[in-house]
């Protein structure tokens, strides 16, 4: 039509294509394997599936493509690498497989290989090898021509080898969906059998050892002779947030919010997750057909060891949580992942039993909280949180004592020694009106091995009705006991009046 047309691919030359192969001895850059043979039923015809590739890419849209490149660079022997044609399909057309600095070592590498084979019987480059940095340089091309020749075998696997301190350690990734079969005897062996029905089950990690352990679907996979000794397993764990509500029939169901992981099997889901700095973890197994899955909470306090009583992580929700679980609760599961809310089922949890100690734990915290806020003893947990019974000294009665605005027979005995005069006195028990009374009482404490006190408490009513207990003969000099009970609209209070 009269226009020219500027070349879209900056392809090498003859000249650097032929050069690119001679400088690795037409041996494949990336593998390793010859590039050039006599072509069969011929006496002199030759037969290459060697090509060059392309470094940074002769045109745009391909792999490593770099704008900024002249026509001239393009087609340089400094951007061409020899390749077997496997290598340089996937150098050509799969832009993730190489990047350009791992070609250009790959390419130094080859021609550093080349250079020190040549003119010498296969093996006896070995000499070579003596300068540390020749070995390490030697390691890594082995390794990376193992890898590339494991490509070879199956292209729908990317291969890395390294040289691990056994030997080399081979990893292999599926580029694509692979069917494969993973073929385990585990006869004899009840333990390992149970472990692998339960991944294949619902999913998770599994480490088999000492196992008679075959995989079928693919050449590169070892074969008869190489014993697998341990295999792990790992279905995909996917994160997400569990959403349990305890007392789910209640009007005010109680939610709380397990980010973790979940994985699944043929039969079933499994969960983990935790919150509230991961003292509360839920642990969940369920099957797909079944609606209630199998619930386990599990409580650790660790995070409260050597922590002031007052500032007990989480202590208030936990409390909450323990309440709602002295009795068999009804529970709801939802699940939040990736914005969408599934309903995972329902069941009941049970935790009187599990939590029998933790409950009288919690219980126990409560009152030296109380005790502590009330004295300000600034008490510290334990280091071992079992102290928190052995050594808290008898409290009840201090309790008691503080809490005597709520008890629920607000009565208090009190014994004296009526002094002159006493007629206020007679005629507060004669008349039962309601006087004003404020008992005084010392008090010294003992809680996790420490002394405490003596604090002076006052117990102050505004308004006590004065019985007394038995004969009401009021002498001065002889004890009497009296019942001191709150009038309506009264009721005792306590306070520490002085520390010594
Ligand atoms: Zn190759």
């Amino acid at each position: 039509m009269g226009t020219t047309t500027r070349k879209t691919r900056d392809d090498f030359s003859p000249k650097v294509k032929q050069v690119l192969a001679e400088r690795v001895n037409f041996h494949c850059a990336v593998c390793d394997a010859p590039t050039l043979g006599p072509k069969t039923g011929t006496n002199d015809k030759r037969f290459s599936v060697g090509k060059a590739a392309h470094i940074k890419a002769a045109a745009p849209g391909g792999p490593r493509y770099d704008a900024g490149q002249t026509a001239a660079e393009r087609s340089a022997i400094e951007n061409g690498i020899w390749a077997c044609a496997t290598c340089a399909d996937l150098i050509d057309r799969d832009p993730d497989a190489y990047d350009v600095d791992s070609l250009l070592r790959i390419k130094a590498d080859a021609e550093w290989q080349a250079s020190t084979r040549a003119g010498r019987p296969p093996g006896s480059d070995l000499p070579a090898l003596r300068a540390p940095t020749a070995i390490n340089r030697a390691i890594a091309v082995f390794c990376r021509q193992e890898a590339a020749r494991q490509e070879r075998l199956d292209p729908r696997f990317k291969v890395s080898v390294r040289m691990a301190e056994s030997g080399p350690s081979y990893e292999f990734s599926a580029r694509e969906p692979v069917d494969a079969k993973l073929v385990i005897c585990s006869q004899g062996r009840r333990r390992e059998t149970d472990a692998l029905r339960d991944f294949m089950h619902y999913g998770g990690d599994l480490v088999l050892e000492g196992l008679e352990i075959r995989m079928e679907g693919s050449p590169i996979f070892p074969s008869g002779g190489v014993a697998t000794k341990r295999l792990e397993v790992t279905s995909h764990p996917r994160s997400i947030i569990m959403t349990v509500a305890l007392d789910a029939g209640a009007s005010m169901p109680l939610y709380v919010e397990f980010p973790g992981q979940a994985t699944h099997g043929s039969r079933g889901f499994r969960f983990t997750g935790s919150t509230l700095g991961s003292m509360l973890t839920l642990s969940m197994t369920g099957d797909f057909s079944v609606r209630s899955p199998d619930f386990k909470l599990n409580i650790d306090l660790k995070s409260w060891e050597r922590k002031p009583v007052r500032q007990l992580p989480h202590f208030a929700k936990l409390r909450q949580i323990l309440q709602l679980l002295d009795r068999p609760v009804p529970v709801q599961v939802q699940c939040a992942h990736e914005g969408i809310e599934s309903d995972f089922g329902s069941g009941v949890l049970d935790g009187r039993e599990q939590f029998r100690l933790l409950h009288a734990f919690m219980a126990e915290i409560e009152d030296l909280r109380k005790l502590d806020t009330f004295f300000d003893l600034d008490l510290v947990m334990p280091a071992d949180l079992g102290d928190v019974f052995r050594d808290r000294g008898d409290i009840a009665q201090l309790i008691g004592l503080i809490d005597c605005g709520k008890a629920d027979d607000p009565t208090v005995e009190v014994s004296l020694v009526p002094e002159e005069p006493f007629a206020p006195l007679h005629e507060l028990i004669s008349s039962q009106k309601p006087g004003a009374i404020r008992l005084s009482q010392e008090l010294a404490m003992r809680i996790f091995d420490r002394a405490y006190g003596p604090f002076e408490v006052e117990l102050i009513c505004p308004g006590a009705v004065f019985t007394p207990v038995g004969p009401a003969n009021i002498e001065v000099g002889v004890p009497i006991r009296l019942m001191l009970r709150p009038a309506e609209g009264n009721r005792w209070s306590a306070r520490v009046s002085g520390r010594p």
